[in-house]
């Protein structure tokens, strides 16, 4: 459905991105919720939409897509999941599924995979191997459900050794698991998969002490605490291919220089907790990954609240509006495309690559 994908100009305000997110819900549900507001999405202001919102790429119905078509097929699938797609080789980022909830009870943060809803999430994908499953840190909203996809699709999961021993702990063989440091590239079909070391978003105490900076160093085996899912490496990860780059950088952190020289065409841009962040920090962020490697598209993802069900429409976190809001500003100026991407909606994305 084209008029799912929504672009938005970089001169929008931030009001717009109600416009844009309502209209991006109309593609799986009729109603969204967004900071404690219920938008109904025939309720969408239609003038609004229509002067901010704008489909310069196709949305490719058919996965994959055909062999030689510009560009290359995004799904997004919720926090920084996705499925990244040439039409011969596919990629899946994270594969987080489970969103289980942690509250303040000592039992609800005790976690492990929900294997029926991610197994009803797969096969709600569109159909395909996939070669690999790449984690961007060992925290269980990204690495728990890694390695359970893994033993249903058959694919490599490659992260950290702190993200292969959550494989270890779930019986994954070694000849599944491909640890990687930052500097390393691995090549998968025409993508050639880039590791570089990243920083995490500078978490609150008390999960600042007990969450980052440390690693898993034996085989975790869930049902396990939250917190046991220790940070590991951090990586911001860049799928190079000759239809061009797409970067993921999952978590609104950052290490000074560290992406100086990497040339992304489009980045899959973590904004959670941006928004809450003071302003020299949101901007040094924007600096050091948007401007520091050329991105002309930028697709916030870990976004969503993450214990919503994956079968449901996806809800913006508490910063949501604050981190759109920065980003619009700052591409205003900068000509650069912004975007929420659909969820389980296979996306053609057109990356004007040079080479
Ligand atoms: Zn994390």
């Amino acid at each position: 459905m084209a008029d799912s994908q929504a672009f938005v100009r970089g001169r929008t305000s931030a009001s717009g991105w109600w416009a844009a997110f309502a209209l991006v819900s109309l593609v799986a549900c009729s109603r969204v919720a967004m900071a404690g507001t219920t938008v109904a999405a025939k309720a969408v202001p239609n003038n609004e939409a229509k002067s901010s919102v704008f489909v310069p790429a196709t949305m490719e119905k058919h996965h994959p897509p055909v062999a030689g078509a510009a560009g290359l097929v995004v799904t997004f699938l919720g926090t920084t999941s996705a499925l990244i797609s040439d039409g011969e080789t596919t990629l899946m980022t994270d594969g987080y599924f489970s969103r289980v909830k942690i509250g303040k009870a000592p039992e609800s943060q005790v976690i492990r995979p929900n294997v029926p809803a991610i197994d009803a999430a797969l096969k709600s994908l569109p159909s395909g191997p996939v070669a690999a499953v790449f984690v961007v840190h060992s925290h269980f909203d990204h690495a728990m459900d890694a390695p359970v996809v893994a033993q249903r699709t058959g694919a490599l999961l490659v992260g950290s050794a702190s993200t292969a021993n959550v494989g270890r702990g779930l019986g994954l063989p070694e000849k599944q698991l491909r640890v990687v440091s930052p500097g390393e590239q691995l090549q998968f079909g025409k993508f050639t998969v880039h590791f570089y070391r990243s920083k995490h978003f500078p978490l609150g105490e008390p999960l600042a002490s007990v969450m980052l900076g440390n690693t898993i160093d034996t085989p975790l085996v869930p049902p396990a605490r939250f917190d046991a899912y220790k940070e590991g490496t951090t990586f911001s990860i860049l799928f190079e291919h000759p239809r061009g780059n797409i970067l993921l950088h999952g978590s609104a952190g950052y290490l000074p220089g560290a992406l100086a020289g990497v040339k992304a065409d489009a980045i899959l841009l973590g904004t959670g907790g941006l928004g809450d962040l003071p302003r020299a920090e949101q901007e040094a962020y924007y600096r050091e990954v948007v401007l520091a490697t050329g991105a002309k598209q930028i697709f916030p993802v870990h976004w969503d609240v993450m214990s919503t069900p994956f079968s449901a429409p996806l809800l913006p976190d508490t910063d949501f509006q604050h981190a759109m809001g920065f980003l619009t500003e700052m591409n205003a100026s900068r000509g650069l495309q912004l975007a929420l991407l659909p969820k389980g909606e296979p996306v053609l994305l057109e990356l004007n690559h040079d080479q």
